[in-house]
């Protein structure tokens, strides 16, 4: 029995003596809501408000539509009213805090409300002939966009081991007994966890100029490393290199060691 219920999990539930999750929640506030036009890339945006900084990820989904997550703080939520809004007016707040980066567009909502963010980290995976797939098993922050990736990486390692493909750490029902402890990782302390502390940190990176902001945001995860993003862009890290002159002192430094980056 395959169990992909989401984060909310009520098959982990039945089952958590065996399973033995950890679920954390949080300290930032969440509402995904969308745009009904298509931004030009991946965008993500700041809005310094009188009540703290709050940030918004865009992403277009179709030509003419994108989706908007719009995150803050906890302490930054209340202190904006957020957290005595409703949907409509949390729609339209959201609307007006990024007005700029929208264009004065109206944003969308569906069902939409705030929330924390969970990771999730489960000892076990299967139980007997049950097997957590997807958010059940593990979450990854949105912020580093893996979370269907693993999920479908979860459902295809399940159809190996299935069809008897499998390694050695495997039950007789054919279920991987124990979460690889790479995958354990990965919730707890990976590139996901990395991400999700820097932007819950956000505010504090906020006064770096902003070559050093940019390359802070695309090293955040540390899945991209100094050295590899010079292999992605070595233009734009020739320009950081020279900002912070860490090139001619450091040439295969990864991240650069004693430079102000
Ligand atoms: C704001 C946000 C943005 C994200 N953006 C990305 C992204 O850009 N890229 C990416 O890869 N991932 C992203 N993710 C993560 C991604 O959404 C999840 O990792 C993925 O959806 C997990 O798939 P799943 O099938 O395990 O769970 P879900 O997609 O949550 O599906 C579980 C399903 O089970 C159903 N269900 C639950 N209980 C029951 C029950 N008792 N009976 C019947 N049905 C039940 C639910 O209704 C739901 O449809 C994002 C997550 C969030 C929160």
């Amino acid at each position: 029995m395959v169990a992909a219920d989401g984060v909310h999990s009520l098959t982990r539930a039945a089952y958590a003596d065996v399973f033995a999750p950890r679920v954390t929640t949080h300290r930032c506030r969440y509402i995904w809501l969308a745009a009904d036009f298509a931004f030009d890339a991946f965008r993500f945006e700041t809005a310094e408000t009188e009540h703290g900084v709050m940030q918004l990820h865009g992403y277009p989904y179709t030509k003419n539509a994108s989706t908007v997550i719009v995150e803050m703080r906890e302490e930054v939520w209340r202190a904006a009213g957020l957290d005595r809004c409703g949907e409509a007016e949390s729609t339209e707040r959201c609307a007006a805090f990024f007005a700029g980066a929208l264009g004065g567009r109206p944003l969308r909502s569906n069902s939409s409300s705030w929330t924390a963010f969970r990771t999730v980290v489960n000892d076990r995976w299967s139980h007997g002939n049950t097997v957590l797939l997807g958010d059940a098993a593990h979450t990854a922050h949105f912020s580093i966009g893996s979370g269907t990736k693993l999920a479908v990486e979860d459902a295809l390692r399940t159809g190996r081991v299935r069809r008897g493909a499998a390694r050695p750490a495997v039950r007789p029902g054919g279920v991987r007994e124990r979460a690889p402890p790479r995958r354990r990782l990965h919730a707890a302390r990976g590139p996901a966890a990395a991400s999700l502390r820097w932007f819950e940190e956000l505010g504090t990176y906020l006064d770096q100029p902003p070559r050093q902001f940019a390359f802070s945001l695309l090293t955040r995860s540390r899945r991209v490393t100094h050295d590899n993003l010079r292999l992605r862009d070595p233009a734009f890290t020739e320009t950081v290199e020279d900002d912070f002159g860490c090139r001619p002192a450091h040439p295969r430094c990864s991240p650069p060691s004693g430079c102000a980056v």
